[in-house]
């Protein structure tokens, strides 16, 4: 990768919502590339830090999964408050993924199949304030916040992840082309 004019490193700030951290794994999946990252680039909060808020403005906000429960709402708004560029980082976070299948059930149904007492007998969904509220449904992110850049894939590969960065850090427009673009 060629470096950008800038030699300040870039900051990153990386989530899971209603992700499976697939997509987290396929970043990691760029292997020894990511010695070649962490030199232009350092990370904000993120699942691979020990950051838990934003501790200054970032540069770019990786957000894998869609925005199931209240607490999805609040980390993705922290998120966007705080990066100037938002990226929906794979199909959950694209258009909701596997996860947006409940879209179809009522919501109140689902828990209560889910959540039986030891005798099947009667439900007992848990109800600790500790515990975010599910949402009605799945959202992607577009619908919560503003998205920047869009990078399907379930989850998208570690040389279509690759690409994109190197793209973003050298100062041009990301372009996804075939064979990198998938969606499954
Ligand atoms: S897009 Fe696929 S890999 Fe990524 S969080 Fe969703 S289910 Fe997991």
């Amino acid at each position: 990768m060629n470096a950008p004019m800038n030699p300040r490193k870039l900051r990153i700030t990386t989530t899971s919502l209603s992700g499976c951290f697939g997509c987290h794994m396929s970043f990691l999946d760029i292997d020894e590339r990511l010695l070649e990252l962490a030199a232009l680039v350092e990370f904000d909060r993120s699942p691979i830090t020990d950051i838990k808020h934003c501790s200054q403005h970032c540069d770019l906000a990786l957000v894998e999964g869609g925005v199931c429960n209240a607490e999805n709402v609040h980390v993705l708004r922290e998120l966007r408050a705080n990066a100037k560029i938002l990226v929906a980082f794979g199909a959950c976070a694209v258009n909701g993924g596997l996860p947006a299948q409940r879209n179809h059930l009522d919501v109140g149904q689902c828990l209560s199949q889910v959540y039986r007492t030891p005798d099947g007998s009667a439900t007992a969904i848990p109800d600790d304030p500790e515990l975010p509220l599910l949402l009605d449904k799945v959202y992607p992110v577009n619908e919560v916040v503003r998205v920047d850049y869009f990078l399907p894939g379930c989850p998208p590969s570690a040389d279509t992840i690759w690409k994109f960065l190197t793209d973003l850090l050298t100062g041009r427009t990301p372009r996804i082309e075939h064979p990198l673009l998938k969606f499954d």
